[in-house]
């Protein structure tokens, strides 16, 4: 294996001052076919150049897949214990590139360096957890119905993997895909969001640095749009695991089935944070406002609609409001922001015109709603925490998915009636209910419907080494984090063995 490995070298060019970033096909750091570049800018300052990164086309995913169809032959025989070690040397080597990776990172999409830590953190994680699943990766032994017959499954990886992922949590959520496919066996080829391919770039090269083989990871950069029907539709890939909305979810899960890929989605939210009375207020409002405006609103599980109970309503929306009005909006690379940009030009423009949609829907909005500029805020994407209250749940605002620093909150009579709000949309990725009650508690537990629930924390947080994921038009069914991404990721084959020298038949041999 160690002649496989490579060392990244030439891995970046440079134009004048600005850094061209490569692809990595094969192991080698290549310039796309198409000859064509894009730019990747700091959305807090757009003179800011990033880097400049591969408009890749079909010819270059065909490449990244020959690659790792030719790489799959010997990984898939490295043992995987071995293969989780080198998982686990590239975890190591994420902490010691943690603060310059977030830093990339925030410059890359905006969110506040505290965040772009827990990021990377989240990739660390996510690395030693499935470097562990190298020694388990377990499967049923279990007795068989005949004498002298040995029965049980095994897991056996799908070969090549692609991986297409959003913006929003650039290292994080590639690290939930490629760690368990790796670990698997599997080899890879991975095309991040446009607006992110930096963090990911990082990401594989310390995979590589690692000791990962030749071949095995391939990064290929470009627009979904040109990239995503050459790696979807390509006979070689055994398998796609996309990140994103709900729309372009759609459109990989109905190109996947035609070939009868594996198909992993994890998509859009809009996640619900329900205040009773009787709920700590204090603690509420610091996880909604932390729920609602981490990220810019801009995570797949944010806080978008709060349903308070009448009892404390009208106190808590004065305070939220007051608060949210205070949050420090700004570079995120400055420690004192609380709260960066929206992460382009589009987003922005989505935000301000859902803005316009809910006062024309008769929402009350009481803070924020106007786009920031002048001063620090000239160069950048900038929008003020807004928060509509008295929303109606039919109401546009309250059902769609935003994306940003815009949250609604909905009055409500009881859990019940809380539970009844949550539940009536297309979405079910996370939810949460502040009570001090414990039955209210349990029973908002079993009736909301969402693939994660929160009790007295907002909707944002969850562990790597547990399933995540949602339902209804948040997902297919599968889940990343925990045992459920080695699920994705390999393939059952049970095995018998018969040791009775004789023809036993199941099911027909038996006593009568
Ligand atoms: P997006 O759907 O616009 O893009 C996601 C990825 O899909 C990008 O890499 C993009 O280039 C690619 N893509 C675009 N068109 C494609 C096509 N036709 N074929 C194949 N690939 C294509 O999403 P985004 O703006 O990057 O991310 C935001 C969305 O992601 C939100 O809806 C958010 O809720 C969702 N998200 C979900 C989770 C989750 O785990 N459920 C986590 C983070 C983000």
């Amino acid at each position: 294996m160690a002649t496989d490995t490579i060392r990244a070298t030439e891995d970046i060019a440079h134009i004048g001052k600005s850094r061209v970033y490569k692809n990595f096909i094969d192991g080698e750091w290549v310039e796309a076919s198409t000859g064509e570049t894009f730019e990747n800018r700091n959305p807090a300052d757009t003179r800011d150049l990033v880097g400049i990164f591969q408009k890749s086309g079909k010819a270059d995913v065909d490449a990244a897949v020959d690659a790792a169809k030719r790489a799959f032959q010997k990984w898939r025989l490295v043992p995987a214990p071995r293969r989780a070690e080198i998982l686990y040397r590239a975890a190591e080597l994420l902490i010691e590139r943690k603060e310059d990776f977030a830093r990339d990172m925030t410059r890359e999409m905006g969110k506040i360096l505290k965040e772009t830590r827990g990021d990377v953190q989240e990739a660390i994680d996510t690395g030693f957890y499935m470097a562990g699943e190298g020694r388990r990766m377990c499967g049923p032994t279990v007795p068989s119905e005949l004498p002298n017959k040995f029965a049980m499954a095994v897991r056996q990886p799908l070969g090549v993997c692609a991986m297409i992922t959003p913006w929003n949590f650039p290292m994080a959520i590639p690290s939930w895909k490629l760690f368990p496919a790796l670990v698997a066996g599997n080899t890879c080829i991975i095309k991040p969001a446009q607006d992110t391919p930096l963090s990911v770039f990082n990401f594989v090269r310390t995979l590589s640095d690692a000791g990962v083989p030749r071949g095995v990871v391939n990064i290929v950069t470009g627009f979904g749009s040109k990239m995503g029907a050459p790696l979807m539709e390509h006979p070689e890939v055994r398998a796609v695991s996309l990140t994103g909305s709900t729309d372009v979810g759609r459109i990989v899960g109905e190109t996947c089935a035609r070939s009868f890929k594996h198909c992993s989605l994890e998509l859009g939210g809009k996640n619900p944070m329900i205040v009773l009375d009787d709920a700590n207020l204090e603690l509420a409002l610091e996880g909604g406002l932390w729920g609602a405006f981490g990220t810019t609103g801009q995570r797949c599980t944010a806080t978008s609609r709060i349903i308070v109970q009448k009892g404390v309503y009208g106190d808590f929306v004065h305070q939220f409001v007051e608060r949210a009005r205070r949050l420090k909006v700004g570079n995120g690379l400055d420690e004192t922001t609380e709260m960066g940009p929206a992460i382009n030009k589009p987003q922005l423009e989505t935000d301000l015109s859902y803005i316009e949609i809910g006062q024309s829907e008769g929402a009350r909005l009481l803070c924020g709603g106007h786009r920031l500029e002048g001063g620090e805020y000239a160069n950048g994407w900038f929008l003020e925490p807004t928060v509509f209250a008295d929303v109606n749940s039919r109401m546009r605002i309250a059902q769609e998915e935003i994306f940003g620093p815009v949250v609604s909150i909905i009055p409500c009579d009881s859990l019940e009636d809380a539970i009844a709000i949550a539940n009536n949309i297309q979405y079910g990725l996370s939810s949460a209910v502040y009570t001090r009650d414990v039955n209210k508690a349990f029973a908002a537990m079993r009736d909301l419907h969402a693939g994660i629930t929160y009790i007295n924390a907002p909707t944002i947080g969850a562990e790597v080494h547990l399933p995540f994921g949602g339902v209804k038009a948040t997902g297919n069914g599968h889940r990343e984090g925990g045992i459920g991404a080695i699920d994705f990721y390999t393939e059952w084959k049970s095995i018998y063995v018969d040791y009775s020298d004789r023809l036993q038949k199941a099911q027909i041999d038996r006593p009568e």
